[in-house]
């Protein structure tokens, strides 16, 4: 029985076997990675497995690169364990205004480090960039997407982005992590112990108690519950997301196809009897304007007939409960919203083919940027707050938080994901400015 360990690291998701691995890549291996759940299996292995280094703001951009590096480096390393795929994100839309402001946007986000712009038609041929934004007017997306409906005027191809198997990396992670000595116990940490101010130990639930000095807090869902056993109090709250898997047996989407996203808000054709339907149903989300952003990829290999899709209409702030609260109606939506985007998938609207739906929490704060670092007593570090990016967002928030345990270099977005950001007024200010966080 492990009863003192270096460091306690509470949650085997994807952030706490990332932060188990890149401890022991600071050369610490005496790690306790505790969990009373199997790794990986609460929100880690619900996610659609993307990453993208395209987003809003310096630190994002900043974090997204360095986790990209560093998960090139574990495909090296394992011999591309996990499947990391570069198809990259296509945001897809039929209206010139938008395209403008997308345009706009890839300007700033280019400035921020995430590579170079290249419009289509233009100087350079549309080829297998590997990093930097692609723009494709209607005639460019049409002869290179032609599955892509002809109302489409354009689109933005982010190129260093794609997707891999998370449970595949997390399996990779943890085993390298007990290859050197971490141990993975089963067990839930029902209490921190505290010396004055700082941290002395954990209590898990069959009364024992570990030994520490350090506590990185990698919860998930449940970490603003697990945060106050430190007398932590987290901004974070939960968003329900589903996502769903079709087995796309009329082989509409090609299997080369990137992460593709419909980029308008957008209307779903009832007829007049369905329409009284789903009012009787209370179903009142669905009958008007719908969000932006129904957006699906293909899963498995070039022989899998499945893909996977997601569109966030719920919007909803719950406290996390499992099992999740269902939406029966979920299948269809998605459907109907991607055939705005993919008319060939318009056969399924007769009969929608096999499928099934899971999903998880998005845990966030209120500009959707993680907390990644120490806060409250000596000791005590989280991982939290990962939100929909936290498969690509684990590899540099387990190696930012490793470091500012073993005191090593930090990077210089290191402070823009500390807890105590939120006491510089100014930060407070810029944020009630900030309108895209980024979220799909
Ligand atoms: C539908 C959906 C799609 C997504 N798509 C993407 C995507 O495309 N790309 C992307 O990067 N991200 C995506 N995400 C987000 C990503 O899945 C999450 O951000 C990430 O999995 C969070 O990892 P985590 O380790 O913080 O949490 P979790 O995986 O939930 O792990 C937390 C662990 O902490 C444990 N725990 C809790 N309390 C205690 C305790 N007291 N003691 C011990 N252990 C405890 C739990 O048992 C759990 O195993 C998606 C999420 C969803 C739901």
């Amino acid at each position: 029985m492990t009863d003192t360990a270096e460091v306690v690291v509470i949650g085997a998701g994807i952030a706490g076997v990332s932060t188990a691995y890149q401890l022991t890549q600071q050369g610490l291996t005496d790690v306790a990675l505790i969990d009373p759940r199997p790794p990986l299996s609460l929100t880690s292995d619900k996610s659609t497995e993307c990453y993208r280094n395209w987003w809003p703001n310096r630190p994002m951009v900043g974090l997204m690169q360095r986790s990209i590096d560093l998960l090139e480096q574990m495909t090296e390393e394992s011999g591309n364990a996990f499947g990391l795929s570069r198809h990259g994100y296509l945001f897809v839309t039929a209206s010139d205004e938008r395209l403008q402001a997308m345009r706009r946007q890839a300007a700033v986000t280019s400035g921020l480090g995430a590579g170079d712009v290249r419009e289509h038609p233009g100087a350079l041929p549309y080829g297998e960039a590997e990093d930097g934004v692609d723009i494709l007017d209607a005639n460019t997306l049409q002869r290179h997407h032609p599955y892509m409906t002809d109302e489409a005027v354009g689109a933005v191809h982010v190129r260093r982005a794609g997707w891999f198997s998370a449970q595949q990396l997390g399996s990779w992670m943890l085993q390298r992590s007990r290859d050197v000595g971490a141990n993975l116990l089963k067990n839930e940490v029902v209490g921190i112990e505290l010396d004055g101010d700082r941290v002395r130990g954990v209590r898990l639930d069959d009364g024992s108690t570990i030994a520490t000095s350090s506590v990185v807090m990698a919860a998930g869902p449940m970490s603003k519950a697990v945060a106050t056993m430190a007398g932590v109090e987290l901004p974070l709250f939960s968003e329900l997301h589903l996502k769903v898997a079709y087995r796309d047996h009329l082989g509409v989407i090609p299997r080369d196809a990137g992460m593709i996203i419909w980029s308008d808000p957008q209307r779903i054709t009832w007829s007049e009897e369905e329409r009284e339907g789903l009012a009787e149903l209370g179903r009142d989300d669905l009958l008007g304007e719908m969000p932006v952003f129904c957006h699906g990829r293909p899963e498995g290999g070039a022989d899998s007939p499945y893909f996977v899709a997601l569109w966030e209409y719920h919007r909803e702030i719950l406290e996390p409960t499992w099992p999740l609260p269902d939406d029966p109606l979920y299948p269809e939506v998605v459907m109907r919203g991607l055939t705005t985007m993919i008319p060939g998938l318009s056969p399924y609207l007769e009969g929608l083919p096999e499928s099934s739906v899971d999903g998880g929490y998005y845990t966030k704060t209120r500009e959707n940027r993680p907390l990644v670092g120490p806060c409250g007593p000596e000791g005590f570090h989280v991982v939290a707050g990962l939100s929909g990016f936290g498969v690509m967002a684990s590899p540099a928030s387990g190696d930012l938080a490793a470091r500012h345990i073993v005191g090593a270099d930090l990077p210089e977005y290191a402070d823009a994901f500390r807890l105590s950001r939120y006491d510089d007024p100014d930060y407070l200010t810029s944020l009630s400015a900030e309108v895209d966080t980024g979220q799909l």
